[in-house]
């Protein structure tokens, strides 16, 4: 039975190339980082050389890139220490984040007492920037945290306006990057952002590494203590080989972005008019102008067999989410789509359907058969 993997918002296949510098790097360049010796010293420069060829990814400067084990990490370090350490008192964001984002957030209220405001979101899942500036407006030591694109919906923040809004009211701005990093360019000389954040295991890289961006001089402090270790700001002996296997990852997916996010593209406009063809009745939560490798549908279905959508796909070996990869199997509704869509159309079945450069039209054809395969 052939595997359709359309679940690129979980995690994504790892580049072969990839695969083979983290090989190499594994079996010959095993030195620690922190030793003094040429063999240390060489583990070393793979570091360096990792840490600058991310930031010319971004237009950051290599100091400003920070690596961490995940993308979980890195928001949690960054917002926990702008609330310790920065004396923040104030947290805006949105009910529709990550939980990586979210639940530190919810968390940071109940031990600092910080007020956290909650942006409103629209019914199309963007956020209501009107409503932001009448947050910001109120003033007090903020910050801002709101994420680039959507896990669950690929809808897109407008982060130079954001940015600039931040920038305006003189508030800090963090941003939760993982599903845009590496498939829409990022300038950093042009976008007001303080903290972004990435993970590799979804732009082809391995798991279990991630990297910040701090800007320079953000009076950041470490969350890990112990061994000086990117500059003091995270202990721990570092992952050479997974931080090698990312910046490769990264710097694929940018020397390529243009190709294969037309691809990619192209592959969504078909997966739209296939599913539009076949039941007329579907609904896309987002809608269809998010980014290229996420499309979330809403099923003419009944509710009753929201369960089991997954398990009959699964069966026939197609592997696609509801929601975000932690919720999927559990009936629990997305947090996400409870911000957009009504009790009724909540309840309906609804699927993930995320692409990469991997995926053909066969795979979308095969979707489209075990999806009409579905006696509901
Ligand atoms: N933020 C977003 C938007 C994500 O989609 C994910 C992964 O699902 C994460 C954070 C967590 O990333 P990591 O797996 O590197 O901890």
């Amino acid at each position: 039975m052939k595997k359709v993997y359309l679940d690129n918002a979980s995690t994504t296949f790892i580049r072969p190339e990839v695969v083979q510098e983290m090989t190499k790097v594994l079996m010959e360049d095993y030195g620690n980082p922190s030793s003094t010796h040429s063999i240390g010293r060489n583990s070393k420069s793979i570091i360096e050389l990792s840490r600058k060829t991310i930031a010319k990814c971004i237009n950051a400067s290599a100091q400003e890139i920070i690596f961490t084990s995940s993308a979980t990490e890195a928001n949690n370090w960054i917002l926990r220490s702008a609330v310790k350490d920065l004396n923040l008192t104030r947290i805006i964001t949105s009910k529709v984040e990550h939980h990586a984002v979210l639940y530190v957030v919810q968390q940071l209220e109940k031990e600092f007492g910080i007020a956290v405001d909650y942006v409103d979101v629209r019914p199309d899942g963007t956020i209501d920037l009107t409503h932001l500036v009448t947050l910001l407006s109120k003033g007090g030591a903020t910050l801002v945290s709101l994420m680039h694109v959507n896990n669950e919906t690929g809808v897109v923040l407008d982060l130079q306006r954001v940015g600039m809004l931040c920038k305006e009211y003189k508030v800090l701005f963090h941003s939760d990057a993982v599903q845009s990093i590496g498939k829409r360019s990022i300038d950093l000389e042009l976008v007001s952002v303080d903290f972004l954040v990435a993970s590799a295991h979804k732009f082809h890289g391995p798991k279990g590494a991630g990297f910040a961006y701090i800007k320079k001089n953000s009076g950041i402090q470490p969350l890990l203590f112990g061994g000086e270790q990117e500059k003091g700001l995270r202990a721990g002996t570092e992952a050479v080989h997974q931080i090698a296997g990312m910046a490769k990852a990264l710097a694929l997916s940018y020397a390529n972005l243009e190709e294969e996010m037309n691809y990619i593209s192209e592959l969504k406009s078909y997966l739209i008019g296939s599913l539009r063809t076949d039941f007329p009745q579907i609904s896309f939560n987002g809608g269809e102008n998010g980014i290229e490798t996420i499309l979330n549908a809403t099923f003419p279905f009944s509710t009753d067999k929201t369960a089991m959508l997954l398990f009959h796909l699964d069966m026939k070996g197609i592997a696609v989410s509801r929601g975000s990869a932690c919720q999927s199997g559990s009936i629990k509704p997305s947090h996400v789509l409870a911000e957009m869509l009504t009790e009724k159309d909540l309840k309906k079945p609804n699927l993930r359907i995320s692409l990469s450069h991997y995926n053909t039209k066969e795979d979308i054809d095969l979707l489209l058969e075990g999806l009409k395969g579905i006696s509901f």
